[in-house]
């Protein structure tokens, strides 16, 4: 899906015209995918945006730094400074989504995190839904793996270990589905290519461990913060693909992805309504309640013309 890209940037430690943002072919991050990055939603309500959960992105990508050791010190300060004055420049009218990232420009020959000049560049986009999220996701169990923690830490979201994600959903698209999810090597569902899994099984919810092959998502941490206030248990633990056939309602839960079912995996149907199971509905609600309502801490209002 094309999203609208708007017309100001970060980049070169300065605010500018994405169409005057322009790299070098030869550049490091490009070669390698040596980046890390995050992306973030803004919701737009009376003439202003909520920035969702903006620290918590920021403290993400500090331990993406941490994880890779990347050359590079992000201050809260200048980040959040930057961001908000890219939105206002931009004075957005529709929801959007905010792409941060840390890469290297350098012209260097050998893959390596370390000895590279780090910056960091925004840009922002217009995003509704990027899903559909009227019907239930067709997906499949991917046959790539998900790549082991031991090889590319999944904690931290690299550039480069998006190759993984990117094959799988080729393969979801080249068998007519919507996306993968991923296994890791012991076959355990650990994630979707770009979203965290929940599963309703028996009334409860189930999560992969946050020390499997996942992303610390800040979404799955928001959905398990809805499960606590709405007392509906909840547990982690490994989940294999006859759980995922066999369950109630599979969610995949991310920024860009927000809260959205599942109607079928490998052919399996899972929810053969193809309309949001009850804690699908129960959790979209919230999550809309939380943003129309915009007092909660998890939001920074940016006031726009
Ligand atoms: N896993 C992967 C691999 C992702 O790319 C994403 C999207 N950032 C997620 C999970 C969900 O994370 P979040 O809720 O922080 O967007």
């Amino acid at each position: 899906m094309e999203f609208k890209l708007l017309p100001y940037c970060f980049f070169h430690n300065r605010l500018m015209p994405y169409n005057e943002a322009k790299l070098p072919l030869a550049m490091h991050s490009l070669q390698y995918g040596t980046t890390c990055f995050t992306g973030i939603r803004g919701y737009y309500r009376d003439k202003g945006l909520l920035i969702f959960r903006l620290k918590d992105h920021w403290q993400r990508l500090v331990n993406n730094v941490k994880i890779a050791g990347i050359p590079f010190t992000l201050d809260w300060d200048f980040f959040q400074d930057t961001i908000t004055g890219l939105i206002k420049l931009n004075n957005p009218t529709h929801d959007i989504y905010i792409r941060p990232f840390l890469f290297a420009e350098n012209e260097a020959l050998s893959p390596r995190f370390d000895g590279l000049d780090y910056q960091l560049a925004v840009y922002v986009m217009e995003m509704g839904d990027y899903y559909d999220t009227t019907r239930g996701m067709k997906l499949i169990t991917s046959t790539w793996k998900k790549n082991s923690n031991a090889s590319i830490p999944s904690k931290a979201k690299l550039g480069g270990a998006y190759v993984n994600a990117a094959l799988a959903t080729t393969e979801a698209h080249r068998l007519g589905c919507d996306d993968a999810l991923m296994m890791n090597e012991l076959n355990e569902v650990v994630e979707a290519s770009v979203a965290n899994i929940a599963i309703v099984y028996k009334g409860e919810v189930l999560m992969p461990d946050i020390g499997e092959e996942q992303l610390e998502g800040i979404t799955r941490d928001t959905i398990l913060s809805f499960l606590q206030e709405e007392k509906i248990p909840f547990h982690f633990g490994p989940i294999d693909r006859s759980l995922v056939y066999t369950c109630d309602e599979l969610l995949l839960l991310g920024t860009a992805s927000q809260v959205i079912f599942t109607y079928s995996v490998d052919g399996r149907l899972i929810n053969a309504e193809n309309k949001p199971g009850k804690i699908c509905q129960i959790l979209r609600d919230k999550f809309k309640k939380l943003i129309d309502e915009g007092k909660s801490p998890w939001l920074t209002r940016v006031d726009l013309l």
